[in-house]
């Protein structure tokens, strides 16, 4: 019986991969050194895994930024603005395309389906020249194999690759990208022939986009691409790859179907449905990997009842063509457990990590053939049942307040419109009032305070001290400014998650569990282990004190449920909707003590509430819904005066907006500055949209100062296409990661834009 891992983390087990990049990228380091902490981290992963007795260890998903970019680079696809002038295409190239450099900005990136990942999005178009400029895939079989480790190379597929990509600038939005694939698949083909010159025996191709919603010529471009290829992959075995959803029927026809390709990867942790196709008919003589080891999450693995799946596949696919595998990349979760000494016992035995994940593979692997390791099994066992009975895990009034939402879709007594003029008598705003949207620049200093009075190098008092200091400073700067509705701040916040993570209970906190977002950038997720309650308020001790340095009101500032879930590692032992109806509840209870201690306007924030989205279509509704309804559940119980604000960091919410009505704010904020258009067309369209709106005039990503026209010129179109008594006049996003030398005139440039229309009113 075999194992396999689908794909391992680049970072390393203490993001040594990160240092190395920034180091070089600040030419404090060599391209030499670079190569050398990678080369180290490769050989140290492919050793540990054979050395754990995986059989199928994959090469090639390691990756100096991205393996979309990796692929892109493979092709030649270079888009011509980086001038780049052939032959393999080096640092300086791949690099360039991934950050931009001084003369030309980076291309795109987009989240990589439904994880937190960012790949970075193909430009293609008809006069795309493609050739083989990156060796990469056969150096690393090449090295692994010098390594003593006979590798399944890794490639994303030549279908997936198309469909991820789009049409470059100045190409038509219509560009049928896979009519590409005649041009690209000359290249794949090359890269097989060395691969199999180089002594390869399988190769496995990523094609991940089978399991979204895919119209029929997509698949037919699956069938025509493997036929194409399969001469060239014939002594070879050639894995398909899918993961991250089940695999739609009609998918699952054409991909079991495909010519030259002799085994077939699926997630059986979150494609429940692709079981049953499976059992309905899987193809004789083809390779079943089954993921059941869970590439997206932290948890350890239930090995008796994945054993006993294995055992029904066993009687599919036959005792010698079933493989054990990861659901997907391992790159989704954390490096290493035993990295973590401040975890406890109890918790650590409930999780496994990357390298656990591994292990786990490969004893079900073993037990499969009748080696089975009887300590591990019941120490898997054991943890099983500790978590599910443990007093941490378990919180009978959660619960119970939890079960008892249901029966009630919480939407506020008074519609939005009275509830606005309710809160205008009470505020007395200007027309188009002016915020920002939470965090004001984090600068050293402090970082530092709050770093050393975590590590109790610093009292309480002086940290109170040196946190009223700054947002008296902010607040003194906001009424100099003449803003209206005011910030704190958010200076004693490091992460907005985080934050609030820490205060609640069922959460826990690692030292090293980071999992990359994007190039060097890594976030390290809390991880919900048990039920969620608030014990003591989290957010009314700076709120109060921040209120009572100003006479105008003064925003609480929290997180809301959707976002502190879909930004953790969460439960798998309950639905997701269950834990961020939980986290509802905490939050609702705070609202409620702000409002009492007077605070009149209360942001909740849900940046990431679109993140959340399924990867398919039919699965939309119903997130949506538990998702909004979750955010309506903390503040229904909220007087009328009482304004609720919520803020959202993306613009592309055409197809939601519907849902966001639904979440039935007073006033929302959201980010626009970088496509203006695609907002406002919905509001052309005709959508009723009767609560406040204040799309981002200026863009806080970038450094650039904004002037006084140009603002006002945004809010005027905005004028154009809605009222004016619901238009706030805002940035983009939180002002944390700029400096006060921007901060200042931009701030300044908006409210002076916000005058000027007034006065024109
Ligand atoms: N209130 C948060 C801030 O201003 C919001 C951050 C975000 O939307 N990502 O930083
Ligand atoms: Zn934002």
């Amino acid at each position: 019986m075999a194992s396999h891992i689908v794909g391992y983390p680049r970072m390393g087990p203490k993001r040594e991969l990160k240092f190395a990049l920034e180091s070089f990228w600040d030419g404090k380091s060599s391209a030499e050194d670079l190569k050398k902490v990678s080369a180290d981290l490769r050989s140290s992963i492919w050793k540990q895994m054979a050395d754990a007795g995986i059989k199928y260890i994959p090469s090639n998903t390691f990756s100096y930024y991205d393996q979309v970019l990796d692929t892109t680079a493979m092709l030649g696809a270079v888009p011509s603005r980086y001038n780049w002038t052939g032959g393999e295409i080096g640092f300086d190239t791949y690099f360039s395309m991934a950050r931009g450099n001084a003369s030309v900005p980076a291309m795109e990136m987009t989240k990589w389906f439904d994880t937190n990942y960012h790949f970075i999005v193909p430009e293609l178009g008809p006069d795309v020249n493609f050739s083989y400029a990156s060796h990469k895939a056969v150096d690393e079989y090449k090295e692994a194999k010098g390594l003593g480790v006979n590798t399944v190379p890794v490639l994303i597929g030549p279908v997936s690759y198309l469909l991820l990509s789009k049409p470059a600038k100045g190409v038509e939005k219509s560009f049928p990208l896979l009519s590409l694939l005649d041009k690209v698949l000359p290249i794949y083909k090359e890269v097989i022939s060395e691969l199999k010159a180089a002594g390869a025996s399988w190769i496995q191709f990523d094609e991940p986009t089978l399991v979204l919603d895919l119209e029929a010529h997509q698949l037919e471009a699956f069938t025509k691409a493997y036929a194409e290829l399969e001469s060239t992959l014939s002594g070879l075995d050639v894995l398909i790859e899918t993961y991250f959803a089940d695999v739609p029927a009609g998918a699952f026809k054409t991909l079991t179907a495909l010519k030259g390709v002799t085994a077939f990867g699926f997630d059986l942790v979150r494609g429940t449905q692709t079981l049953d196709l499976i059992k309905g008919g899987f193809p004789s003589g083809k390779y079943l990997f089954a993921g059941v080891v869970d590439g997206r999450n932290i948890w350890a693995n239930d090995l008796a009842a994945s054993l006993e799946l294995l055992k029904s596949l066993e009687g599919i696919a036959g005792k010698d063509k079933l493989v054990v595998s990861t659901s997907c990349s391992l790159l989704h979760t954390a490096v290493d457990l035993i990295n973590e000494p401040k975890l406890d016992d109890e918790i650590k035995s409930w999780l496994a990590f990357a390298a656990q994940k591994v292990v786990e593979v490969n004893a079900l692997a073993k037990a499969l053939a009748g080696d089975k390791d009887e300590a591990f099994f019941s120490a898997s066992a054991a943890a099983q049942a500790s978590r599910k009975t443990s007093p941490r895990v378990t919180n009978e009034a959660v619960q119970k307040a939890a079960a008892a939402l249901r029966g009630s879709d919480h939407r506020r007594a008074t519609n939005v419109s009275a509830r606005l003029d309710a809160q205008q008598k009470k505020l007395n705003l200007p027309v188009l009032p002016t915020t920002t949207i939470g965090s004001f620049p984090q600068t050293v200093e402090l970082r530092r305070v709050r770093r050393e009075y975590k590590a109790k190098k610093i009292s309480e008092e002086e940290y109170v001290k040196a946190i009223k200091e700054e947002i008296k400073k902010v607040v003194d700067l906001q009424e100099e400014l003449d803003i209206d509705v005011l910030v704190h701040g958010e200076p004693e916040r490091n992460d907005m998650v985080e934050y609030f993570g820490e205060q609640l209970s069922g959460f826990a906190f690692t030292a090293n569990g980071w999992v990359q977002s994007y190039g060097s950038r890594c976030v390290k997720p809390p991880i919900i282990y048990g039920d969620v309650s608030r014990p003591k308020p989290m957010t009314v001790f700076w709120s109060s004190i921040a209120q009572s340095m100003t006479k105008r009101p003064m925003k609480g500032m929290l997180t809301g449920p959707v976002t502190i879930l879909n930004w953790s590692f969460v439960r798998n032992d309950q639905p997701r909707f269950e834990t961020c109806y939980q986290i509802a509840l905490a939050i609702k209870d705070e609202v409620e003590d702000l409002e009492k201690a007077g605070i009149t306007v209360i942001q909740i924030d849900e940046a990431a509430l679109r993140e959340g989205l399924p990867l398919r279509k039919a699965e939309h509704a119903f997130y949506l819904n538990w998702a909004v309804h979750s955010f309506r559940i903390t503040n229904v119980d909220i007087q009328d005066t009482t304004q609720i604000h919520t803020h959202m960091c993306y613009s592309n919410f055409n197809d939601i907006i519907h849902s966001i009505i639904d979440m039935d704010a007073d006033v929302i904020t959201i980010e626009n500055s970088r496509s203006d258009e695609k907002l406002l067309s919905v509001f052309r369209e005709g959508v009723k949209y009767g609560a406040g709106i204040g799309p981002g005039v200026y863009d806080i990503h970038s450094p650039r100062i904004p002037s006084t026209e140009e603002i006002a010129d945004r809010v005027n179109k905005m004028l154009a296409v809605l009222d004016t008594n619901i238009l706030w006049v805002n940035p983009d996003c939180g002002l944390k990661t700029r400096k006060y030398t921007e901060v200042k005139p931009a701030l300044q440039a908006m409210v002076s834009a916000a005058k000027a229309i007034r006065t024109q009113l």
